[in-house]
């Protein structure tokens, strides 16, 4: 069996989700699973109605919330045929339906917990795979819908669930699998889950692939496609530098770095549960199937450039602490980081001197209670709107003079920390988020406009 996963923007209206029936037509040979996200912005839209409809706003909830009624009754009008379509109209509107009365709720109760919010932020990966299992059977497939809450087991906290594998495996093997067996489609919504207990999860933003992966291991799929609207991992964003190349091989650990530090193409989670099982991944574009896509698998042919990619994690903030009375004294590192884990709140970069730290984080509302905490130790200064960016490939290890290289092709940028070494496949260094198209471009016209064909294919883009 295989899993094909769809994201936003590959099920965003009619036309492309008529576009998925035609891919996965042609794999059903390989027994597909498929797993949706939400239509293009609808989780976006879901957060912005939850939090009116929790500041009181009832009016405004329920008035954004009708306007996500209709999107979905349009697109669903256009690829249903008048019979099917009244049919599933019901199901769509008992649906919506509870999304207006939770919203009523909240907004009478003028309190959003995060319980709540995943309840709500969780209607678009439940609709949108109900819809999508409506197209597949109007057009012939033989298409079943699994609510992913039934086989998604997670813990509780909330908006960023842990998935509990040991749970979930036997559950996809007892409700996905016999419908492969039987020569079903399970058609599945990514992004949620549930707790032992049934109560609604979601397992962080843009956990769609992740989602994949999860099913993709549990039921040992031969590949795992994540299909998307640019055609596989590229050198870099492409909606940043318009050069950006495809690449066609990758590593596991090349890819899960370029996730990890701000290639939105895949979620950060996505690889640990395929590299356990050493199952291929491949990013795929659904607005231009035929194009090869990106492999990403446990050994890639080595290159003639020196890097694979280079990303750029946003939102950072960058934490300075200088020890003023202990002076780097045993101890004080791991009392530092006892104050993050505390709250915690991974820390993506360290750098230390003899008398201070800095650390970066992603911003977050917690950052002043840190520092508050972190000020009982020692001075404190904290500095948002940093990214750091990061050029991976695994050409990095035994290559001489790089960091010249790298910080040549930059030289009037304002570099605040700098870390090489740490994985042997990754430099990254901070500097002023405005600063990121700059240094992405520069970086990616010195490392990438002679690329090697064996590892990288055409400019596309978009
Ligand atoms: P989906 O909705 O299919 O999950 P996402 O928007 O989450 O899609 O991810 C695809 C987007 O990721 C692309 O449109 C692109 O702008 C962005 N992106 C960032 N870095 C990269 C990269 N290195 N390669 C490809 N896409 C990237
Ligand atoms: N719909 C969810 C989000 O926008 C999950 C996903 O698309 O992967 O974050
Ligand atoms: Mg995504």
């Amino acid at each position: 069996m295989i899993v094909m996963k769809f994201g936003g923007t590959s099920v965003e209206d009619s036309k492309a989700i008529d576009r998925v029936v035609k891919i996965v037509r042609e794999r059903i040979e390989s027994q597909p699973v498929v797993v949706v996200s939400a239509m293009a912005k609808v989780t976006d839209q879901l957060l912005t109605i939850g939090k009116a409809a929790g500041n009181g706003d009832r009016e405004n909830a329920i008035d954004l919330a009708r306007s996500l009624r209709e999107r979905h009754y349009a697109a669903a009008g256009e690829l249903l045929s008048t019979g099917v379509f009244s049919e599933f109209h019901s199901e769509l509107e008992s649906d919506f339906d509870s999304l207006d009365e939770l919203l009523r709720g909240i907004a009478a109760v003028g309190e959003l917990t995060p319980r709540t919010m995943d309840n709500v932020m969780s209607f678009g990966e439940r609709i949108s795979s109900k819809m999508v299992t409506a197209a597949f059977s109007a057009r012939g497939l033989n298409a079943t819908h699994v609510d992913s809450r039934e086989c998604i087991i997670t813990d509780n906290t909330h908006s960023k669930a842990l998935p509990l594998f040991d749970e979930i495996n036997p559950l996809l093997h007892k409700t996905v699998r016999p419908l492969l067996d039987h020569a079903r489609i399970p058609v599945m919504g990514g992004y949620i889950g549930a707790t032992r207990e049934g109560v609604t999860t979601t397992i962080g933003r843009g956990g769609s692939d992740f989602t994949a992966a999860i099913i993709g291991a549990g039921l040992d799929a031969e590949r795992i496609e994540i299909w998307t609207d640019v055609d596989g991992m590229m050198t870099t964003d492409p909606g940043i530098c318009k050069e950006a190349r495809r690449i066609k091989s990758i590593s596991f650990e090349e890819a899960a770095e370029l996730a990890y530090f701000g290639a939105k193409v895949l979620h950060p989670a996505t690889l640990l549960p395929a590299i356990q099982k050493n199952i291929p991944v491949y990013v795929l574009n659904s607005r231009n199937p035929k194009s090869e896509g990106t492999r990403i698998s446990a050994r890639a042919p080595s290159s003639k450039n020196i890097f694979k990619a280079i990303a750029a994690k946003k939102r950072i903030t960058i934490v300075d602490v200088v020890a003023t009375r202990m002076l780097m004294a045993h101890g004080f590192l791991k009392s530092i980081f006892d104050v993050f884990d505390r709250h915690k709140c991974p820390v993506d970069m360290v750098s230390t001197s003899e008398v201070s730290v800095s650390l970066t984080v992603d911003s977050n509302e917690a950052i002043p209670a840190i520092a508050a905490d972190l000020q009982k130790l020692a001075d404190v200064k904290y500095e948002g709107r940093k990214a750091i960016v990061c050029l991976v490939g695994e050409n990095i290890r035994g290559t001489r003079g790089i960091a010249a290289k790298v910080f040549g092709a930059i030289p009037n940028m304002n570099v605040r920390m700098i870390s090489q070494g740490a994985s042997e496949i990754n430099i990254s260094f901070v500097i002023e988020e405005d600063d990121v198209p700059e240094a992405i471009q520069s970086l990616h016209k010195a490392f990438f406009s002679e690329t090697d064909p064996e590892i990288f294919g055409e400019v596309l883009g978009k």
